[in-house]
């Protein structure tokens, strides 16, 4: 443990519990709002609705045209609604995009959010917002993002399909891998990260099998809870750094390239970070943290291969020349010939040693 360190606990409260969003009323009441705008992607307005629904007098109606990376022009739409409508709240309901839609929404507003975050990506617990304008995504940290009251309902999450839930199960985990070696962590965030991936690494599998099983469902959202308060406290690596470059160059899906780097990203650290990968591997239950990633991510029947999800042969030289033409700490140095290795095994899907 390091014997000098820094811990700030935001000013936030957690509602956890199936059945949990039937209170949204009353957390609206309770960060003072009177007309709250419940926010959705198009694919859950039917949900959206619901919530609308519970909050009676206190609706001020739904928006449902959250979409993915959070574009201006979506978030300018809202704002519109805002508006016109006396809104003095936000109810964001579905998983990181919709919720980045509050967030953005609160940055022009400052209104209070309430959150019901319904994946696994942890976008409610932290103060961070990347906006997209004329495709280019901008990220900034501000205390003015981060929701008021966050409600976790394990029944709002059955739906979400086997494929989806294990990549942002997998993207969730690579927050809670990153912070048992971030620069800038501490113990308390250490252990929360090694309990985020045993409750994952315990309950992904099970979702995969029986999606509704709802113990494994809220083990996972108690993973997910985890997660997002170690990418809320401490500064991210190398596996982040990489996964921006290769989505950003090649246009790749955002939670199946972190799931498919992540083994790889946690070898390549192995040597540089042994308390974190002693840990990481005692929570995976494996003798080696980066192979019982890669293990978990076959037993979930996730992607493996960037290869498979759009990445070009050709594009393994420029990604590595793009992953350290702007440097940034790592617990191991970037050293062009291993980042090559790393990338090429994660592009064919071979292990994270290397084999076949
Ligand atoms: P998402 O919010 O884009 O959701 C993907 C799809 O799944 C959508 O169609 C959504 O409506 C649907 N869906 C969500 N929950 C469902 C459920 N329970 N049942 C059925 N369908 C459901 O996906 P995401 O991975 O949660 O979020 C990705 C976005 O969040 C990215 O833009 C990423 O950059 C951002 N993000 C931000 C932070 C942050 O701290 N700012 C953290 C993590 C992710």
């Amino acid at each position: 443990m390091s014997d000098r360190f820094d811990y700030a606990s935001p000013a936030l409260k957690v509602l956890f519990g199936a059945g949990r969003s039937a209170e949204v009323a009353d957390a609206v009441g309770q960060v003072g709002g009177t007309r709250a705008l419940v926010l959705s992607t198009p694919e859950q307005e039917g949900l959206a609705n619901d919530i609308a629904g519970r909050l009676g007098g206190v609706s001020g109606g739904v928006f449902a045209g959250a979409r993915m990376h959070t574009p201006v022009a979506v978030t300018e739409e809202a704002m519109a609604v805002v508006g016109q409508g006396g809104i003095d709240c936000v109810v964001s309901v579905g998983g990181g995009s919709t919720i980045g839609l509050g967030k953005a929404i609160a940055l022009r507003t400052d209104l209070p959010q309430v959150a019901i975050p319904t994946t696994y990506a942890g976008s409610e617990m932290t103060d961070i917002l990347g906006e997209t304008r004329d495709g280019a995504k901008v990220t900034q940290r501000t205390d003015k993002v981060r929701p008021e009251i966050v409600i976790y309902d394990v029944d709002l999450t059955l739906t979400l399909p086997a494929s989806l839930s294990a990549t942002s199960g997998m993207n969730a985990i690579a927050h809670a891998v990153e912070a048992l070696y971030a620069r800038d962590g501490n113990p308390v965030i250490t252990l929360m990260a090694e309990e985020a991936v045993r409750a994952f690494a315990s309950s992904l599998p099970t979702i995969v099998d029986a999606p509704d099983d709802r113990d494994a469902r809220a083990s996972a959202q108690y993973g997910a809870w985890l997660c997002g308060m170690c990418l809320n406290a401490v500064s991210m690596a190398l596996h982040h750094k990489l996964c921006h470059v290769l989505g950003g160059t090649f246009n790749l899906p955002h939670a199946e390239t972190h799931t498919i780097v992540l083994p790889h990203a946690t070898a390549y650290n192995a040597p540089a970070a042994p308390d974190a990968m002693t840990r990481l591997a005692r929570a995976l239950g494996a003798s080696d943290a980066a192979q019982g990633l890669f293990e978990l991510n076959q037993r979930l029947g996730a992607p493996t291969a960037l290869r498979d999800i759009g990445m070009p042969e050709e594009g393994i030289e420029p990604a590595v020349d793009a992953a350290i033409a702007n440097p940034y700490w790592n617990p191991r140095p970037l050293e062009k010939d291993a980042l090559g290795d790393l990338i090429a095994n994660a592009f064919h899907g071979r292990s994270p040693s290397g084999e076949i």
